[in-house]
């Protein structure tokens, strides 16, 4: 009969990755929430201020600040086609 021995368990420093965003929609700071499901590899976008809501696939290796990396550049991406397909806009 062997003792079970306490054993100490050490929690490893987590390093802490940016978890809410600033809105590029309605430019307010920290207010982009990012879930990420891992089960099914869909991360959802969600501002809290403007209310933009996105999902997009999120594979193993990417964490919340890839997806709103790839979120901006399709972002920008999506601004970029408007302004070629409506001409000059004049939004300030
Ligand atoms: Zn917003």
């Amino acid at each position: 009969m062997g003792r079970k021995r306490k054993r100490i368990v050490r929690t490893k420093p987590i390093p802490t990755l940016p978890t809410v965003f600033d809105c590029p929609i309605c430019g307010t700071g920290k207010s982009v929430h990012i879930d990420v499901d891992r089960k099914i590899n869909i991360a959802v976008i969600k501002c809290g201020k403007c209310k933009v809501q996105a999902s997009r696939p999120i594979r193993p290796i990417e964490e919340r600040v890839d997806v709103f990396g790839d979120w901006i550049d399709e972002l920008l991406a999506d601004e970029n086609d408007n302004e070629d397909s409506a001409g000059s806009s004049a939004i300030d």
